[in-house]
């Protein structure tokens, strides 16, 4: 699905609190190509800089998100927006994008969606994983509480506890070599009273509109939303002092 104008509509004034984040591996989990990018790309782009591996998931190839577009195949839709999510993922010196594949606009919190995810998460070993937040329930915005968005929300939360951690989850993974895995901890990126975490993106805002401007089925002119990606970006680090800022609320993943 198209989720540029979601983000958009969801800037929102932001409270307080920061934190020193020394977790080495991350993984950032979304539905569609795209919402990473919007969430979470100048994060990415400052955590790679610093060193730290940082790998994406995308559950679905956005093959819904297209208008005017009947003529292409599902599979050729499916390749644009994976390609321009690999470009993305590039721009914030991100270079593994694990796409699960599951149908676009209909993803659900299913044990296979939930499967995958921790298939990815034993595989990649994080100490932390990023998502939407599943507790944010206003519905206020049909692009932010768009169904793909809630599914995979909770199917993260789900899915990190107690299923990454414990072997009697899905024991088929364990035949692919796949252990149990615990992260630490979990960034949910979205906004209101919870947030608890400000990620000062000032020295990668432009690598953040290099990544977007890689969507082109989406977005056809950077320009034309940048300002409103500034504004959003400085509201949400209002607060705190900063110029730019992506927000999150953690949570200590339990042993
Ligand atoms: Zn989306």
């Amino acid at each position: 699905m198209s989720c540029y104008k979601t983000l958009l509509l969801d800037a929102a004034v932001l409270p307080l609190q920061d934190t020193k984040m020394d977790h080495q591996s991350i993984l950032i989990i979304a539905a569609h190509p795209d919402d990473i990018d919007f969430r979470s790309s100048g994060s990415a782009a400052l955590w790679t800089r610093q060193g730290r591996r940082v790998a994406y998931v995308v559950a679905t190839s956005g093959e819904k998100g297209f208008n005017g577009n009947g003529k292409l195949s599902i599979e050729e839709r499916q390749a644009i927006r994976e390609g321009e999510q690999r470009a993305a993922a590039a721009a914030a010196g991100v270079e593994q994008v694990h796409f699960l594949k599951h149908p676009d606009g209909e993803l659900a919190n299913t044990p296979e969606l939930r499967r995958d995810l921790v298939r990815v998460m034993r595989q990649v070993k994080p100490d932390l994983i990023v998502s939407g937040d599943p507790s944010l329930d206003a519905y206020d915005s049909f692009y932010g509480y768009h169904s793909d968005h809630r599914a995979i929300a909770q199917a993260t939360f789900d899915a990190l506890y107690p299923a990454v951690g414990n072997e009697n989850f899905f024991p088929e993974l364990l035949k692919e070599g796949l252990e149990p895995h615990r992260p630490k901890e979990a960034y949910f990126s979205g906004r209101g009273a919870t947030l608890n975490v400000w990620v000062d993106i000032a020295e990668t805002f432009e690598a953040k509109l290099r990544a977007l401007a890689c969507h082109k089925s989406q977005i056809a002119d950077i320009k034309e939303i940048e300002p409103r990606l500034r504004e959003w970006s400085r509201e949400m680090g209002k607060e705190k002092g900063l110029a730019c800022a992506e927000c999150y609320r953690r949570l200590e993943i339990p042993d």
